[in-house]
C-alpha cells in the first residue's frame, strides 16, 4: 500500500493563504479571510456514467484501508490521525481542512458531486425547530441537542442506469355481482371471475442510487431523496472542511440492490397498468433483463448531529440539499405517564358523566 501520508491536500485561497470552503448560499468556493470567490474546483469537468464491465468491476476492487492512521498537518505540523474509510479531516490543533484526494479517488473515483445547498446556519435553525416540536422529548434532552454541532457529511452512493425489459403474468379480476338467498335474505353478493394475463413491459432507468459506504443507516435513508439533475462533476476541492468517506460496497453488490429497486418500480407500475383493465390483480409475477447498465460514483450531502443519552446513542440528519429531516430522540417517560394519567382522568370524569345522566344505568 502507498504511504498515504503524504497526499494530504489544503485548497487555498489564491489571494491570501487561507483554506477556502464552500458557501452553500453564493454557490462558491469563498475565502473566509479575504472574501475571494471562486468557481474554479480543478476537477475535469464532466460527469460521465460507466460501463458496467468486469474490466471496471475488477478496477473498483482495490483494497480498502480500514486502519486508522496518521498524516502531518501541511499548516502547523501536528499529526492527525484519520479513520480507515475517511477522506478528509481537520487538523485538531489549527483546523486545516485536508483532503486525502488519492484515497477517495483509488478504485473507480467519484464522477459527480452534489454541493451543499443548505448552509450551517440554516441546518441548524431547521433542527432546532424539529427539535421544538418533538413533544414527547424530555426537556433536559432538548437543551442537550440543541448545544451539538452540525457535521456536513458527503456520503458515497451508487447510482446506476438501465434499459428494462420484463416478462409478467398474472391473474386479472372482474368483479360482478349475484343475488343469492330467498325472502327475507335475499341480497347481492360481491364475486370476482379471474383472468390469465401476460405481457411486456419496457422501462429504462435513471440514476437509481444505492448507498455505497460501509452499512445501513436507517435514519440517512429517509431523507435521501435527491435531485440528480444537480450533480456537479467531481472535483476534491469540495471535500475541504467537509467529513467524507471512501465507497465500501462494491459496484456490483450495490448493483443487486438497485436490481431489486427496478423491480418493485416495475411491478408497481405493470400492477396500475393492470388496473386500467380489470378490478384487481393476484399472482403478479415478472422476470426483468437488464441491458445498457452504466454506473457511477455519486458524494451526496448530508448534515448529522448526534448525542448519547443514558448510554443510548440517537442522531438526526438533515438533506443537505433539500433540507429533508429525520432523526430518532428518547421519549420521555414522565411525559407518557402523565399523558396516561390525564387520559385516565378524563375517561373517569366521562364515565361519571354518562353514569350520573342516567345514560348507562
Ligand atoms: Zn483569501
Ligand atoms: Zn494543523
Amino acid at each position: 500500500m502507498a504511504d498515504t501520508r503524504n497526499d494530504a491536500v489544503l485548497f487555498l485561497c489564491p489571494g491570501c493563504g487561507t483554506a477556502m470552503e464552500w458557501d452553500a448560499a453564493k454557490g462558491k468556493f469563498l475565502c473566509p479571510s479575504c472574501g475571494t470567490e471562486t468557481d474554479d474546483t480543478e476537477g475535469d469537468g464532466i460527469v460521465s456514467e460507466l460501463p458496467f464491465t468486469p474490466e471496471m468491476l475488477a478496477k473498483a476492487r482495490v483494497a480498502v484501508p480500514t486502519d486508522r492512521y496518521v498524516i502531518h498537518c501541511q499548516s502547523c505540523g501536528a499529526e492527525i490521525t484519520i479513520d480507515g474509510a475517511s477522506t478528509s479531516a481537520k487538523c485538531s490543533y489549527c483546523g486545516s481542512p485536508h483532503v486525502l484526494a488519492t484515497k477517495q479517488e483509488s478504485g473507480i473515483p467519484p464522477e459527480g458531486i452534489l454541493p451543499f445547498a443548505v448552509d450551517k446556519r440554516s441546518a441548524k435553525s431547521i433542527f432546532l425547530n424539529w427539535v421544538g416540536k418533538r413533544f414527547w422529548a424530555p426537556k433536559a434532552l432538548k437543551r442537550l441537542y440543541q448545544q451539538q454541532e452540525m457535521n456536513a457529511v458527503y456520503r458515497p452512493y451508487w447510482t446506476y442506469d438501465a434499459q428494462t425489459q420484463s416478462n409478467w403474468r398474472a391473474e386479472g379480476g372482474e368483479v360482478y355481482y349475484v343475488t343469492v338467498g330467498h325472502g327475507k335474505n335475499r341480497h347481492s353478493e360481491r364475486r370476482v371471475r379471474w383472468y390469465p394475463i401476460r405481457g411486456n413491459w419496457m422501462r429504462v432507468f435513471d440514476d437509481v442510487q444505492v448507498p455505497a459506504d460501509s452499512g445501513q443507516n436507517p435514519i440517512v435513508d429517509k431523507v435521501d431523496d435527491y435531485d440528480m439533475h444537480a450533480v456537479r462533476p467531481y472535483a476534491p476541492a469540495y471535500l475541504s472542511g467537509v467529513s467524507s468517506t471512501r465507497y465500501i460496497l462494491q459496484p456490483d453488490a450495490g448493483f443487486e440492490t438497485a436490481k431489486e429497486i427496478m423491480h418493485s418500480i416495475i411491478l408497481q407500475e405493470v400492477r396500475r397498468n393492470i388496473l386500467q383493465k380489470y378490478d384487481e390483480v393476484r399472482m403478479l409475477t415478472a422476470t426483468t433483463n437488464f441491458s445498457q447498465v452504466s454506473f457511477k460514483q455519486v458524494l451526496l450531502p448530508i448534515w448529522a448531529t448526534g448525542f448519547i443519552y443514558r448510554d443510548r446513542q440517537y442522531g438526526c440528519v438533515i438533506n443537505g440539499q433539500t433540507g429533508a429531516i429525520a432523526g430518532n430522540y428518547p421519549k420521555s417517560g414522565l411525559k407518557i405517564g402523565a399523558a396516561i394519567a390525564i387520559g385516565v382522568i378524563v375517561l373517569a370524569g366521562l364515565i361519571w358523566l354518562l353514569g350520573y345522566s342516567g345514560l348507562l344505568g
